[in-house]
Protein backbone atom coordinates (compact mmCIF):
# COMPACT_ATOMS: atom_id res chain seq x y z
CA UNK A 1 0.00 0.00 0.00
CA UNK A 2 1.53 3.28 -1.25
CA UNK A 3 0.78 6.94 -0.39
CA UNK A 4 2.48 9.48 -2.20
CA UNK A 5 2.39 13.37 -1.23
CA UNK A 6 4.19 16.03 -3.83
CA UNK A 7 4.89 19.44 -3.35
CA UNK A 8 6.25 21.81 -6.45
CA UNK A 9 5.81 24.84 -4.22
CA UNK A 10 9.52 25.74 -3.51
CA UNK A 11 11.68 25.50 -1.76
CA UNK A 12 9.62 22.23 -2.30
CA UNK A 13 12.04 20.16 0.56
CA UNK A 14 10.22 22.07 2.87
CA UNK A 15 7.52 19.25 3.29
CA UNK A 16 10.12 17.78 4.92
CA UNK A 17 9.39 20.43 7.77
CA UNK A 18 5.57 20.14 6.95
CA UNK A 19 5.68 16.52 7.67
CA UNK A 20 8.45 16.46 10.13
CA UNK A 21 10.22 13.86 8.70
CA UNK A 22 13.52 14.61 7.12
CA UNK A 23 13.55 13.49 3.35
CA UNK A 24 16.75 12.71 3.48
CA UNK A 25 16.11 9.46 6.14
CA UNK A 26 13.65 6.32 6.00
CA UNK A 27 11.39 6.14 8.54
CA UNK A 28 9.70 2.84 9.80
CA UNK A 29 7.28 3.23 12.32
CA UNK A 30 6.22 -0.10 13.94
CA UNK A 31 2.12 -0.21 14.35
CA UNK A 32 0.24 -2.71 16.03
CA UNK A 33 -1.08 -4.32 12.51
CA UNK A 34 2.35 -3.88 10.44
CA UNK A 35 5.20 -1.46 9.61
CA UNK A 36 5.11 2.37 8.13
CA UNK A 37 7.42 3.31 6.04
CA UNK A 38 8.51 6.69 4.77
CA UNK A 39 10.83 7.55 2.40
CA UNK A 40 11.63 10.13 -0.31
CA UNK A 41 11.65 9.27 -3.88
CA UNK A 42 12.84 13.14 -4.80
CA UNK A 43 13.67 15.98 -2.96
CA UNK A 44 14.85 18.84 -5.11
CA UNK A 45 13.81 22.80 -4.45
CA UNK A 46 11.40 22.62 -7.47
CA UNK A 47 9.70 19.23 -6.62
CA UNK A 48 9.52 16.76 -3.44
CA UNK A 49 7.27 13.76 -2.70
CA UNK A 50 7.37 12.05 0.57
CA UNK A 51 6.39 8.24 0.09
CA UNK A 52 4.07 6.53 3.28
CA UNK A 53 4.52 2.47 2.42
CA UNK A 54 2.30 0.48 4.63
CA UNK A 55 3.62 -3.13 4.76
CA UNK A 56 0.52 -5.25 6.89
CA UNK A 57 1.20 -9.03 6.59
CA UNK A 58 -1.84 -10.71 5.64
CA UNK A 59 -1.16 -13.97 7.49
CA UNK A 60 -0.53 -11.74 10.90
CA UNK A 61 -3.72 -9.95 10.19
CA UNK A 62 -5.80 -13.03 9.75
CA UNK A 63 -4.08 -15.02 12.60
CA UNK A 64 -5.07 -11.81 15.27
CA UNK A 65 -8.78 -11.15 13.76
CA UNK A 66 -9.56 -15.12 13.93
CA UNK A 67 -8.12 -15.15 16.90
CA UNK A 68 -10.61 -12.27 18.07
CA UNK A 69 -13.56 -14.57 16.38
CA UNK A 70 -13.79 -12.91 13.41
CA UNK A 71 -13.55 -14.06 9.99
CA UNK A 72 -10.92 -13.30 7.27
CA UNK A 73 -9.33 -15.43 4.79
CA UNK A 74 -5.29 -15.16 5.03
CA UNK A 75 -5.43 -14.32 1.38
CA UNK A 76 -7.49 -11.04 1.79
CA UNK A 77 -6.61 -7.87 -0.17
CA UNK A 78 -5.90 -5.31 2.77
CA UNK A 79 -2.27 -5.44 2.67
CA UNK A 80 -2.89 -3.43 -1.06
CA UNK A 81 -5.75 -1.33 -0.67
CA UNK A 82 -5.81 1.87 0.96
CA UNK A 83 -7.79 1.09 3.75
CA UNK A 84 -8.57 2.72 7.49
CA UNK A 85 -5.56 1.18 8.24
CA UNK A 86 -3.85 3.91 6.07
CA UNK A 87 -5.76 6.26 8.10
CA UNK A 88 -4.77 4.87 11.39
CA UNK A 89 -1.24 5.10 9.78
CA UNK A 90 -1.42 8.51 8.63
CA UNK A 91 -2.61 9.93 12.22
CA UNK A 92 0.68 7.82 13.67
CA UNK A 93 3.46 9.05 11.29
CA UNK A 94 2.27 11.79 10.46
CA UNK A 95 0.14 13.00 13.50
CA UNK A 96 1.79 16.51 14.01
CA UNK A 97 0.78 17.77 10.40
CA UNK A 98 -2.31 16.49 11.33
CA UNK A 99 -3.25 18.85 13.87
CA UNK A 100 -1.81 21.64 11.67
CA UNK A 101 1.58 22.03 14.08
CA UNK A 102 4.76 22.66 12.66
CA UNK A 103 7.81 23.17 15.35
CA UNK A 104 10.11 24.66 12.76
CA UNK A 105 7.80 26.77 10.78
CA UNK A 106 4.34 27.25 11.65
CA UNK A 107 3.33 29.62 9.08
CA UNK A 108 4.15 27.09 6.35
CA UNK A 109 1.26 24.75 8.39
CA UNK A 110 -1.21 27.27 7.71
CA UNK A 111 -0.63 28.23 4.12
CA UNK A 112 -2.66 26.73 1.38
CA UNK A 113 0.16 24.94 -1.06
CA UNK A 114 -0.18 23.22 -4.09
CA UNK A 115 -0.51 19.60 -3.48
CA UNK A 116 -0.48 16.11 -4.99
CA UNK A 117 -1.18 13.13 -3.46
CA UNK A 118 -0.81 9.19 -4.97
CA UNK A 119 -3.11 6.36 -3.58
CA UNK A 120 -2.25 3.60 -6.16
CA UNK A 121 -4.83 1.30 -4.89
CA UNK A 122 -8.17 2.69 -3.74
CA UNK A 123 -10.65 0.26 -3.25
CA UNK A 124 -14.88 1.40 -4.34
CA UNK A 125 -17.10 -0.77 -5.20
CA UNK A 126 -19.35 1.70 -6.07
CA UNK A 127 -16.89 2.89 -8.89
CA UNK A 128 -15.37 6.21 -9.49
CA UNK A 129 -18.33 8.14 -9.72
CA UNK A 130 -18.39 8.04 -6.31
CA UNK A 131 -14.39 8.77 -5.78
CA UNK A 132 -15.58 12.24 -8.12
CA UNK A 133 -18.44 13.08 -5.51
CA UNK A 134 -16.49 13.16 -2.32
CA UNK A 135 -13.38 14.52 -3.46
CA UNK A 136 -14.40 17.31 -6.18
CA UNK A 137 -16.71 19.42 -3.86
CA UNK A 138 -13.18 20.04 -1.45
CA UNK A 139 -11.97 21.95 -4.53
CA UNK A 140 -9.33 18.98 -5.79
CA UNK A 141 -8.80 18.12 -9.60
CA UNK A 142 -8.72 14.51 -9.69
CA UNK A 143 -7.19 11.67 -12.10
CA UNK A 144 -8.26 8.38 -11.83
CA UNK A 145 -6.97 5.34 -13.35
CA UNK A 146 -9.43 2.28 -13.87
CA UNK A 147 -8.53 -1.15 -14.72
CA UNK A 148 -10.11 -4.40 -15.50
CA UNK A 149 -10.98 -7.27 -13.44
CA UNK A 150 -8.46 -9.12 -15.86
CA UNK A 151 -7.29 -7.97 -19.06
CA UNK A 152 -7.51 -11.56 -20.52
CA UNK A 153 -11.63 -11.64 -20.00
CA UNK A 154 -12.84 -8.00 -20.33
CA UNK A 155 -16.40 -9.00 -20.34
CA UNK A 156 -15.90 -9.39 -16.70
CA UNK A 157 -15.88 -6.05 -16.42
CA UNK A 158 -13.80 -3.28 -14.12
CA UNK A 159 -12.20 -3.91 -10.82
CA UNK A 160 -12.66 -2.00 -7.75
CA UNK A 161 -9.68 -0.30 -7.35
CA UNK A 162 -8.23 2.41 -8.71
CA UNK A 163 -5.08 4.59 -8.79
CA UNK A 164 -6.12 8.23 -7.80
CA UNK A 165 -4.04 11.16 -7.65
CA UNK A 166 -5.73 14.35 -6.37
CA UNK A 167 -4.23 18.01 -6.66
CA UNK A 168 -5.21 20.85 -4.84
CA UNK A 169 -4.22 24.24 -2.91
CA UNK A 170 -4.23 22.96 0.22
CA UNK A 171 -3.04 23.35 3.74
CA UNK A 172 -1.14 19.97 4.74
CA UNK A 173 -3.99 18.93 7.43
CA UNK A 174 -6.52 19.71 5.61
CA UNK A 175 -5.34 17.49 3.00
CA UNK A 176 -4.49 14.56 5.58
CA UNK A 177 -7.69 15.07 7.56
CA UNK A 178 -9.83 14.28 3.83
CA UNK A 179 -7.22 11.29 3.47
CA UNK A 180 -8.32 10.24 6.85
CA UNK A 181 -11.88 10.33 6.49
CA UNK A 182 -12.56 9.81 3.05
CA UNK A 183 -10.37 6.55 2.48
CA UNK A 184 -12.26 4.62 4.88
CA UNK A 185 -15.64 6.16 3.12
CA UNK A 186 -14.77 4.83 0.42
CA UNK A 187 -13.48 1.48 1.35
CA UNK A 188 -15.82 0.63 3.49
CA UNK A 189 -14.27 -1.94 5.96
CA UNK A 190 -13.71 -0.64 9.23
CA UNK A 191 -10.77 -2.80 10.90
CA UNK A 192 -11.37 -1.84 14.32
CA UNK A 193 -14.75 -2.26 16.31
CA UNK A 194 -16.41 1.58 16.21
CA UNK A 195 -18.37 3.07 18.95
CA UNK A 196 -19.36 6.61 19.76
CA UNK A 197 -16.02 7.68 20.06
CA UNK A 198 -15.31 7.60 16.90
CA UNK A 199 -18.15 10.08 16.35
CA UNK A 200 -15.75 12.39 18.05
CA UNK A 201 -13.27 11.16 15.63
CA UNK A 202 -15.39 12.25 12.84
CA UNK A 203 -15.90 15.20 13.94
CA UNK A 204 -12.45 16.83 15.24
CA UNK A 205 -11.17 15.20 11.46
CA UNK A 206 -14.23 17.08 9.54
CA UNK A 207 -13.87 19.86 11.57
CA UNK A 208 -14.20 23.45 8.49
CA UNK A 209 -15.12 21.21 6.03
CA UNK A 210 -17.45 18.38 6.37
CA UNK A 211 -20.81 20.13 7.88
CA UNK A 212 -20.74 22.28 4.00
CA UNK A 213 -19.72 18.69 2.47
CA UNK A 214 -22.91 17.97 0.07
CA UNK A 215 -22.60 14.45 0.41
CA UNK A 216 -21.63 14.96 4.48
CA UNK A 217 -24.92 12.22 5.03
CA UNK A 218 -23.02 9.62 2.90
CA UNK A 219 -19.93 10.41 4.33
CA UNK A 220 -20.64 9.94 8.04
CA UNK A 221 -23.06 6.86 7.30
CA UNK A 222 -20.14 4.97 5.83
CA UNK A 223 -17.24 6.13 8.35
CA UNK A 224 -19.34 5.23 11.16
CA UNK A 225 -20.10 1.60 9.36
CA UNK A 226 -23.73 2.46 8.48
CA UNK A 227 -24.86 2.35 12.36
CA UNK A 228 -27.66 4.24 12.31
CA UNK A 229 -27.68 5.61 15.99
CA UNK A 230 -23.80 6.74 15.52
CA UNK A 231 -24.98 8.77 12.17
CA UNK A 232 -27.88 10.45 12.77
CA UNK A 233 -25.87 11.91 16.26
CA UNK A 234 -23.06 12.82 14.20
CA UNK A 235 -25.12 14.42 12.00
CA UNK A 236 -26.84 16.57 14.53
CA UNK A 237 -23.78 17.02 16.05
CA UNK A 238 -22.31 18.39 13.18
CA UNK A 239 -24.97 20.49 11.74
CA UNK A 240 -25.43 22.16 15.31
CA UNK A 241 -21.82 23.52 14.81
CA UNK A 242 -20.77 21.21 17.75
CA UNK A 243 -16.66 20.37 17.13
CA UNK A 244 -15.29 17.33 18.46
CA UNK A 245 -14.65 19.00 21.64
CA UNK A 246 -18.09 19.40 22.77
CA UNK A 247 -18.17 16.15 24.52
CA UNK A 248 -21.59 14.33 23.78
CA UNK A 249 -21.66 13.91 27.73
CA UNK A 250 -23.01 17.65 27.68
CA UNK A 251 -26.29 16.52 26.24
CA UNK A 252 -27.91 14.82 29.24
CA UNK A 253 -28.97 11.08 28.43
CA UNK A 254 -28.71 11.23 24.64
CA UNK A 255 -26.29 9.51 22.57
CA UNK A 256 -24.06 8.84 25.45
CA UNK A 257 -23.23 5.75 27.11
CA UNK A 258 -22.25 7.43 30.44
CA UNK A 259 -25.63 9.46 31.02
CA UNK A 260 -27.31 6.06 31.34
CA UNK A 261 -28.92 7.63 34.09
CA UNK A 262 -30.29 10.23 32.35
CA UNK A 263 -34.33 9.57 31.47
CA UNK A 264 -35.25 6.71 34.25
CA UNK A 265 -31.99 6.46 36.30
CA UNK A 266 -32.70 7.72 38.82
CA UNK A 267 -30.42 6.66 41.58
CA UNK A 268 -32.39 4.04 43.34
CA UNK A 269 -33.07 2.01 40.29
CA UNK A 270 -29.46 1.89 39.59
CA UNK A 271 -28.67 1.22 43.41
CA UNK A 272 -31.67 -1.65 43.29
CA UNK A 273 -30.42 -3.22 40.18
CA UNK A 274 -26.93 -3.36 42.17
CA UNK A 275 -28.42 -4.69 44.92
CA UNK A 276 -30.73 -7.04 43.25
CA UNK A 277 -27.53 -8.24 41.19
CA UNK A 278 -25.34 -9.18 44.59
CA UNK A 279 -27.72 -10.72 46.27
CA UNK A 280 -27.83 -13.27 42.82
CA UNK A 281 -24.14 -12.99 43.53
CA UNK A 282 -24.09 -14.37 46.84
CA UNK A 283 -26.92 -16.87 46.45
CA UNK A 284 -25.04 -18.89 44.50
CA UNK A 285 -21.66 -18.26 46.17
CA UNK A 286 -19.73 -16.42 43.67
CA UNK A 287 -16.46 -15.21 44.88
CA UNK A 288 -15.12 -14.38 41.47
CA UNK A 289 -17.02 -12.53 39.25
CA UNK A 290 -16.53 -10.63 35.77
CA UNK A 291 -18.38 -7.67 35.10
CA UNK A 292 -18.75 -7.21 30.77
CA UNK A 293 -19.69 -3.91 29.88
CA UNK A 294 -18.72 -2.57 33.46
CA UNK A 295 -19.64 0.84 32.28
CA UNK A 296 -18.15 3.46 35.48
CA UNK A 297 -17.66 0.27 37.93
CA UNK A 298 -20.48 1.42 40.25
CA UNK A 299 -21.05 -2.45 40.76
CA UNK A 300 -17.70 -3.40 41.21
CA UNK A 301 -17.29 -0.44 43.78
CA UNK A 302 -19.92 -2.27 45.67
CA UNK A 303 -18.02 -5.88 45.16
CA UNK A 304 -14.83 -4.53 46.26
CA UNK A 305 -16.00 -3.77 49.71
CA UNK A 306 -17.21 -7.04 50.09
CA UNK A 307 -14.39 -9.55 51.11
CA UNK A 308 -16.67 -12.85 49.95
CA UNK A 309 -15.67 -11.82 46.22
CA UNK A 310 -11.60 -12.53 46.02
CA UNK A 311 -10.58 -11.42 42.04
CA UNK A 312 -13.44 -8.95 40.43
CA UNK A 313 -12.35 -8.11 36.62
CA UNK A 314 -14.16 -5.13 34.97
CA UNK A 315 -14.50 -5.41 31.24
CA UNK A 316 -15.92 -2.11 28.83
CA UNK A 317 -15.49 -1.36 25.02
CA UNK A 318 -15.02 2.35 25.65
CA UNK A 319 -11.57 3.39 26.65
CA UNK A 320 -13.30 6.51 27.52
CA UNK A 321 -15.47 4.66 30.39
CA UNK A 322 -12.76 2.63 31.83
CA UNK A 323 -10.93 5.64 32.77
CA UNK A 324 -13.72 7.21 34.52
CA UNK A 325 -14.27 3.46 36.21
CA UNK A 326 -10.63 3.91 36.84
CA UNK A 327 -11.38 7.24 38.83
CA UNK A 328 -13.85 6.42 40.51
CA UNK A 329 -12.44 3.26 41.83
CA UNK A 330 -9.62 5.46 43.06
CA UNK A 331 -7.20 2.34 41.52
CA UNK A 332 -4.53 5.04 42.45
CA UNK A 333 -4.75 4.99 45.40
CA UNK A 334 -5.52 1.72 46.79
CA UNK A 335 -3.64 -0.80 48.77
CA UNK A 336 -1.90 -3.14 47.26
CA UNK A 337 -3.92 -5.93 48.49
CA UNK A 338 -6.90 -4.70 47.38
CA UNK A 339 -5.64 -3.86 43.74
CA UNK A 340 -4.94 -7.65 43.05
CA UNK A 341 -8.47 -8.71 43.13
CA UNK A 342 -9.29 -6.34 40.52
CA UNK A 343 -8.69 -5.80 37.24
CA UNK A 344 -9.88 -3.57 34.45
CA UNK A 345 -9.45 -3.87 30.26
CA UNK A 346 -11.04 -2.96 27.40
CA UNK A 347 -12.24 -5.52 25.18
CA UNK A 348 -15.93 -6.44 23.41
CA UNK A 349 -18.85 -8.81 23.81
CA UNK A 350 -18.44 -9.80 20.58
CA UNK A 351 -15.01 -10.79 20.64
CA UNK A 352 -14.11 -14.19 21.91
CA UNK A 353 -11.45 -13.23 24.86
CA UNK A 354 -9.54 -16.25 26.99
CA UNK A 355 -8.99 -13.62 29.93
CA UNK A 356 -12.89 -13.84 30.62
CA UNK A 357 -12.75 -17.23 31.13
CA UNK A 358 -12.91 -18.94 34.06
CA UNK A 359 -15.11 -16.92 36.49
CA UNK A 360 -17.74 -18.13 39.25
CA UNK A 361 -20.00 -15.40 37.32
CA UNK A 362 -20.83 -13.53 35.05
CA UNK A 363 -22.70 -10.32 35.07
CA UNK A 364 -23.96 -8.40 31.82
CA UNK A 365 -25.61 -5.29 33.04
CA UNK A 366 -27.97 -3.24 30.90
CA UNK A 367 -25.83 -3.93 27.93
CA UNK A 368 -27.36 -5.98 25.37
CA UNK A 369 -29.70 -3.37 24.05
CA UNK A 370 -27.02 -1.42 23.12
CA UNK A 371 -25.79 -4.36 20.80
CA UNK A 372 -27.14 -4.68 17.63
CA UNK A 373 -29.91 -7.00 17.45
CA UNK A 374 -28.12 -9.32 14.73
CA UNK A 375 -24.90 -9.09 17.10
CA UNK A 376 -26.68 -10.94 19.53
CA UNK A 377 -26.18 -14.33 18.00
CA UNK A 378 -22.58 -13.23 18.52
CA UNK A 379 -22.51 -12.53 22.03
CA UNK A 380 -24.75 -15.64 23.03
CA UNK A 381 -21.82 -17.82 21.42
CA UNK A 382 -18.91 -15.99 23.11
CA UNK A 383 -21.10 -15.81 26.52
CA UNK A 384 -22.80 -18.64 26.57
CA UNK A 385 -21.12 -21.08 24.44
CA UNK A 386 -17.24 -19.80 24.78
CA UNK A 387 -17.12 -18.17 28.49
CA UNK A 388 -19.45 -20.84 29.83
CA UNK A 389 -19.84 -19.36 33.61
CA UNK A 390 -21.33 -21.35 36.03
CA UNK A 391 -23.77 -18.55 36.89
CA UNK A 392 -24.50 -15.63 34.42
CA UNK A 393 -26.69 -12.56 35.21
CA UNK A 394 -28.08 -10.32 32.47
CA UNK A 395 -30.38 -7.51 33.12
CA UNK A 396 -32.07 -5.11 30.74
CA UNK A 397 -35.00 -2.90 30.93
CA UNK A 398 -38.39 -4.08 30.36
CA UNK A 399 -39.98 -1.67 27.32
CA UNK A 400 -43.89 -1.64 28.87
CA UNK A 401 -42.69 -0.18 31.66
CA UNK A 402 -41.74 3.21 29.74
CA UNK A 403 -45.11 4.27 29.69
CA UNK A 404 -44.14 4.95 33.54
CA UNK A 405 -42.16 7.97 32.45
CA UNK A 406 -44.18 10.82 30.95
CA UNK A 407 -41.29 13.05 29.77
CA UNK A 408 -40.60 9.85 27.92
CA UNK A 409 -42.17 10.33 24.49
CA UNK A 410 -44.27 7.00 23.47
CA UNK A 411 -42.13 4.55 21.28
CA UNK A 412 -38.86 6.68 21.90
CA UNK A 413 -36.46 4.39 23.98
CA UNK A 414 -34.87 4.96 27.67
CA UNK A 415 -31.27 5.49 25.86
CA UNK A 416 -29.89 7.01 22.29
CA UNK A 417 -27.66 4.62 21.99
CA UNK A 418 -30.30 1.71 22.50
CA UNK A 419 -30.55 -0.49 19.52
CA UNK A 420 -33.91 -2.02 21.35
CA UNK A 421 -35.90 -2.57 24.24
CA UNK A 422 -37.68 -6.10 25.36
CA UNK A 423 -41.44 -6.61 26.12
CA UNK A 424 -41.21 -9.02 29.08
CA UNK A 425 -42.40 -11.82 27.27
CA UNK A 426 -39.84 -10.99 24.41
CA UNK A 427 -36.38 -11.06 26.75
CA UNK A 428 -38.13 -14.24 28.62
CA UNK A 429 -37.89 -16.12 24.99
CA UNK A 430 -34.55 -14.82 24.22
CA UNK A 431 -32.93 -15.92 27.46
CA UNK A 432 -35.12 -19.39 27.72
CA UNK A 433 -33.74 -19.95 23.99
CA UNK A 434 -30.26 -19.10 24.89
CA UNK A 435 -30.44 -20.91 27.91
CA UNK A 436 -31.64 -24.00 25.85
CA UNK A 437 -29.20 -24.38 23.70
CA UNK A 438 -26.69 -24.06 25.99
CA UNK A 439 -27.62 -26.01 28.47
CA UNK A 440 -28.65 -23.49 31.06
CA UNK A 441 -31.46 -22.97 33.76
CA UNK A 442 -32.85 -19.23 33.60
CA UNK A 443 -35.11 -18.05 36.11
CA UNK A 444 -35.84 -13.87 35.61
CA UNK A 445 -36.69 -11.42 38.08
CA UNK A 446 -37.96 -7.79 37.81
CA UNK A 447 -36.14 -5.26 39.60
CA UNK A 448 -37.69 -1.46 40.64
CA UNK A 449 -40.99 -0.31 41.56
CA UNK A 450 -43.80 -2.97 40.37
CA UNK A 451 -46.42 -1.63 38.48
CA UNK A 452 -49.73 -3.67 38.17
CA UNK A 453 -49.94 -3.49 34.63
CA UNK A 454 -46.17 -3.09 32.79
CA UNK A 455 -44.31 -5.27 35.54
CA UNK A 456 -40.95 -3.33 37.06
CA UNK A 457 -38.74 -1.45 34.97
CA UNK A 458 -35.56 -3.65 34.86
CA UNK A 459 -35.57 -7.60 34.13
CA UNK A 460 -32.70 -9.49 35.70
CA UNK A 461 -32.22 -13.35 34.46
CA UNK A 462 -30.33 -15.21 36.28
CA UNK A 463 -28.87 -18.31 34.29
CA UNK A 464 -27.60 -21.46 35.72
CA UNK A 465 -25.18 -24.29 34.28
N1 LIG B 1 -23.04 -2.26 33.34
C1 LIG B 1 -23.08 -0.85 33.66
C2 LIG B 1 -23.03 0.05 32.45
C3 LIG B 1 -24.18 -0.04 31.50
S1 LIG B 1 -24.05 1.12 30.16
C4 LIG B 1 -24.30 -0.56 34.49
O1 LIG B 1 -25.16 -1.43 34.64
O2 LIG B 1 -24.41 0.54 35.01
C5 LIG B 1 -23.57 0.09 28.84
C6 LIG B 1 -22.09 -0.15 28.78
O3 LIG B 1 -21.85 -1.18 27.85
C7 LIG B 1 -21.30 1.05 28.31
O4 LIG B 1 -20.27 1.32 29.23
C8 LIG B 1 -20.74 0.62 26.97
O5 LIG B 1 -19.45 1.16 26.70
C9 LIG B 1 -20.67 -0.88 27.12
N2 LIG B 1 -20.71 -1.64 25.87
C10 LIG B 1 -21.47 -1.41 24.77
N3 LIG B 1 -21.20 -2.32 23.82
C11 LIG B 1 -20.26 -3.17 24.32
C12 LIG B 1 -19.56 -4.29 23.82
N4 LIG B 1 -19.79 -4.76 22.61
N5 LIG B 1 -18.64 -4.88 24.61
C13 LIG B 1 -18.42 -4.42 25.86
N6 LIG B 1 -19.03 -3.35 26.37
C14 LIG B 1 -19.94 -2.72 25.63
Amino acid sequence: MLLSITTTREPATDLGYLLHKNPARLHSVPLSFGTAHIFYSEATPQRCTANLLLDINPVDLARTKQAAGEDIAYVNDRPYAASSFLSTAIAKVFGTALSGRCKDKPELAVSPIMLEVTITTLPCLEGEELIRRLFIPLGYDLDITSYKLDERFPEWGESPYYTVTIRGRKCIKELLAHLYVLIPVLDEEKHYWINQDEIDVLLRRGEGWLARHPERELIAARFLKRQRTLTDRALQRLMNGEGAEHSHNQLPGRGSAQKEEAWEESLSLREQRIRAIVAVLKEVGAKTVADLGCGEGNLLKVLLADKDFTALTGMDVSYRTLEKAHKKLKLEDMPSVQKERLQLFQGSLLYRDKRLQGYDAVVVSEVIEHLDEDRLKTFIRHVFGFLRPPALVITTPNREYNVNYPQLPAGEFRHADHRFEWSRSEFRHWAESAAKQYGYTVSIKPVGSLDPKTGAPTQLGVFSR
